[in-house]
């Protein structure tokens, strides 16, 4: 097990997040909980377990193996939605479990249908539709037989949900684009309404969309990045500010990410520091080694450029980020010695090293970040 390092997860800040958004979305619609990616590098058993705590029981995946991580956590205390692939193989266990999932093919809904009938079980389909993000969706061509299957096969076919997702909601040079899936939607929705067939609900939003076009709530919500504390995107935030009097920000960061100083070296001027001269001291400086690399995670485009605390002070990533190991400059810092708590992200004392800074160094966005984590990295539930 890995011991170099460990994630914290905030449980306030976590109830912090999910108060806000209940409030924000009120009580008729449904907070279906996206973990996918490792619940966003959070650890999904760990995390869902923790948001189960906090009355949240509905769950959105990406595909079957995540489906059973939150399945070994919570069992059928909750639901649990498979929003990318089901391999036909996985089929059985998804349908027998009452897993419910999108179908986007017409192989994949006689597949379901096949299966539930050996079954002798219900498969609980999300009708995803093509509204303009052309990635996955039945496209307007295909919603007539789609119709007749899910007609003959009621059966064997529950119509649980049509849904469909937007390309971009978390940044405004889309709006246009959005608005008009928005609109196709509804026409989708009420070709199947006038042909007698209606899902038991409508789902649309991710979190950016939840906030920049509350129309697209309707029954069900599908958050990801906004219950982990961090917004979408700045054009996010920056719109929800603009729309309250109260301009605080009402999520905070679940995560921590924290190490330990594993050398202390004093280094003269005008020497290179780690692989290659990507680093030349320009002073006498103290490095310390903190055991954490690119293979954990801490992005390589971080090479002369993370900070991380120490003691309460911000320190510069010095050279490149290695495999398994960073350098950062502690000279300033007096009293630093080995096995000193480094803050990877998150608060030490006054300051703190946010997801976003983070990635700002490297262009990389939140959730790029926060996926690279490691699994192998422990993940603890801090009360
Ligand atoms: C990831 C994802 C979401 C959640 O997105 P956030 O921006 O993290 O809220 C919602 N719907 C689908 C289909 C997704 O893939």
């Amino acid at each position: 097990m890995h011991t170099n390092s460990l994630i914290e997860l905030n449980q306030k800040a976590y109830q912090t997040n999910i108060d806000f958004l209940k409030k924000t979305f009120g009580d008729k619609i449904t907070l279906s909980s996206v973990v996918k990616g490792n619940a966003y590098g959070h650890g999904i058993g760990e995390f869902v377990t923790m948001a189960y705590g906090y009355g949240v029981t509905h769950f959105s995946v990406f595909d079957v193996e995540e489906a059973k991580a939150v399945f070994a956590a919570l069992q059928d205390k909750v639901t649990i939605m498979v929003m990318g692939l089901v391999k036909d193989e996985d089929m059985e266990w998804v349908i027998g479990n009452a897993i419910e999932f999108f179908v986007f093919d017409k192989n994949r809904l006689t597949k379901a249908q096949k299966i539930a009938e050996k079954l002798q079980r219900k498969a609980i389909v999300h009708i995803e539709v093509e509204t303009g993000m052309n990635r996955t969706g039945f496209e307007k061509s295909d919603l007539k037989s789609v119709l007749a299957i899910l007609k003959k096969e009621k059966e064997h076919l529950f119509f649980k949900g049509l849904c469909t997702h937007y390309a971009g909601a978390e940044s405004l040079e889309n709006y246009d684009r959005v608005n008009h899936q928005i609109k196709k939607f509804e026409e989708i929705y009420q070709y199947f309404c006038t042909n007698d067939l209606q899902p038991e609900m409508r789902h649309s939003a991710c979190s950016a969309a939840s906030i920049i076009f509350p129309e697209t709530r309707m029954d069900l919500v599908r958050i990801g990045i906004m219950q982990y504390g961090l917004w979408p995107s700045p054009e996010v935030f920056a719109s929800f500010l603009n729309s309250k009097k109260d301009k605080t920000n009402p999520l905070e960061r679940v995560i921590t990410w924290k190490s330990t100083i594993m050398s202390i070296k004093k280094i003269n001027s005008g020497s290179f520091i780690g692989y290659g001269t990507s680093y030349l001291a320009k002073r006498k400086m103290k490095i310390a080694v903190i055991p954490i690399g690119y293979a954990h995670g801490y992005s390589r485009s971080l090479s002369n450029q993370g900070r991380v605390l120490i003691n309460g002070q911000p320190c510069t990533v010095v050279g490149s980020v290695n495999m398994n190991m960073i350098s950062v400059d502690v000279t300033e810092v007096d009293t630093v010695k080995k096995e000193d708590e480094v803050v990877l992200i998150g608060t030490q004392k006054d300051l703190s090293i946010s997801v976003a800074s983070f990635s700002d160094f490297s262009n990389q966005l939140n959730y790029e970040l926060l996926t690279r984590i490691s699994k192998t990295i422990p993940r603890k539930i801090i009360k």
